[in-house]
């Protein structure tokens, strides 16, 4: 997609701090942290959000979680514990259309969500 942001990130051509890559995802600091760390893990092709997945899509999406489970041990933030988060939709406050997942951490956070 040529106008998406996260697709732009992935191939390099806007800047962003990158914590991770491979051949099937890109995981980088979100501009905007909600959390001591807030990284992004995103899939290298585009999807639009969870509703447009297909069961083609399980392992990437499956990736996803695992590289999620990594980076928090990297951060040293899986002890204490973290919050995975994928907004769907307008209700969810879905604002950049290529599906990701938050990594949020480093301090404790208010429950209930939403
Ligand atoms: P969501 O509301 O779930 O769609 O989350 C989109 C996230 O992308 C927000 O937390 C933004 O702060 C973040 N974001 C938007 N543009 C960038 C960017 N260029 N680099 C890093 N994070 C971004």
């Amino acid at each position: 997609m040529s106008d998406c942001i996260f697709c732009k990130i992935v191939k390099g051509d806007i800047p962003s701090t990158n914590v991770f890559r491979d051949e099937q995802v890109t995981a980088f600091r979100d501009i905007n942290p909600a959390a001591p760390t807030h990284i992004l893990i995103v899939p290298n092709k585009h999807i639009d959000s969870v509703n447009v997945l297909i069961s083609d899509d399980e392992p990437l999406m499956g990736h996803l979680f695992i590289v999620a489970k990594q980076l928090a041990a990297r951060e040293k933030i899986d002890e204490d514990g973290y919050r995975l988060i994928v907004n769907t939709g307008v209700y969810a406050g879905q604002t950049v259309h290529h599906i990701h997942l938050h990594l949020l951490g480093g301090a404790p956070m208010k429950h209930p969500m939403g």
